[in-house]
């Protein structure tokens, strides 16, 4: 904490992002607080940890040739952090007012803490359907998914029939990624046309492995521990049917948790994600620095969250000195 019980920088979110902006604060001597948030059982809210608390196996994390388990490699994320002497509070914060510095936040507990500097990183969280066996399946490693990039090369895909849900650009990319492992590759859409981009479709659907299932809502999820098909409700007729598949890839968008700011003056863009001012990782506030998902809607990879995390580390540092915060 820096003079006047005001915090030199406080961390929002605990992702790879979060963490890693974390451990390199802590490193510099600016004695972090990370809110790391309160967990929740619905998944398709912001959870500590991050999205890769819900992904079974990470397999394109540099440095993890056998691969890591997600909750497991979020616990080392946390632990290193805490190795430097970042504070771990488990609260979420609440609202932010960045209209005079010091920052005051409010956390979930009913706490006020003051700060110099703050580093956004709460991520975005995949959009799901909302049925019961979807959420259960995508929880204990079933089969289903909202990453076909982190999951889709897993074993247990290969050479499977893989459904995908959507009709925007991120059903095509993840549907033509999956086309390289599976057999059959069934896109789900609920409406008779794509929203995706002419491009994107067509370098989609010159695989002969796709077959797109037009106008069709998925109402349940079937299987026990593994799926093992989807229900289906046709848009138009109503006609119910049942299609056999050996995992599921929701691609219906995502929502960045970016609903604290509202009022904040913190500049979004047209989808909710906070806009970054140049090249680094500085928001249109001074010394409101973001990292990660929650500012950055097209790469969303653990790898590219850990290093916008360093980044905005780096420039909160550079920010500080400037300021003369010790
Ligand atoms: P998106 O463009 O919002 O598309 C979401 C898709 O999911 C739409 O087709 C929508 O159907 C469908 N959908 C939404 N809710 C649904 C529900 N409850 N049940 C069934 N279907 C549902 O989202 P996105 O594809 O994630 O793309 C987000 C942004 O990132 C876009 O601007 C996109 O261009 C960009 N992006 C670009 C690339 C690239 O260029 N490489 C890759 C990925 C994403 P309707 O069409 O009927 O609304």
């Amino acid at each position: 904490m820096g003079n006047n019980g005001v915090e030199k920088v406080v961390i929002i979110g605990s992702g790879p992002a979060g963490y890693t902006a974390a451990i390199y604060a802590a490193r510099a001597s600016l004695d972090p607080i990370c809110f790391v948030g309160v967990p929740k059982q619905n998944p398709s809210l912001v959870l500590p940890g991050g999205q890769l608390m819900l992904t079974t196996d990470v397999e394109n994390y540099p440095g993890f040739p056998e691969g890591v388990s997600g909750p497991e490699m979020m616990e080392s994320f946390k632990k290193q952090a805490a190795r430097f002497g970042t504070r771990l509070v488990d609260a979420d914060i609440t609202r932010c007012e960045f209209g005079e510095r010091p920052f005051v936040l409010h956390t979930s507990d009913n706490k006020t803490v003051r700060a110099h500097s703050v580093i956004i990183a709460t991520g975005a969280t995949a959009n799901w359907i909302g049925l019961d066996n979807e959420m259960r399946l995508a929880q204990t490693g079933g089969g289903v998914s909202a990453c076909a990039v982190c999951d889709g090369a897993l074993p247990m895909f290969r050479n499977k029939r893989l459904a995908v849900v959507g009709g925007g650009d991120s059903a095509m990319e993840e549907a033509n990624y999956l086309t390289k492992f599976a057999s059959t590759v069934y896109v789900i859409h609920r409406r008779d046309e794509f929203r995706a981009s002419k491009v994107m479709q067509e370098r989609l659907l010159g695989h002969k492995n796709v077959t797109v299932l037009w106008n069709k809502v998925v109402t349940d999820v079937l299987g026990g521990e593994h799926i093992s098909g989807v229900a289906l409700k046709d848009t138009e007729t109503g006609e119910a049917s049942n299609l056999e598949v050996d995992g599921l890839f929701v691609a219906i968008g995502h929502t960045p948790a970016t609903k604290f700011l509202s009022g904040t003056g913190i500049v979004l863009d047209d989808k909710k994600y906070i806009k970054l001012s140049g090249q680094g990782s500085a928001t249109n506030i001074e010394g409101v620095f973001a990292a990660g998902d929650v500012a950055d809607s097209v790469y969303r990879q653990a790898v590219t969250a850990a290093g916008m995390g360093c980044r905005a580390a780096l420039d909160a540092e550079r920010w500080l000195a400037a300021q003369g915060v010790e």
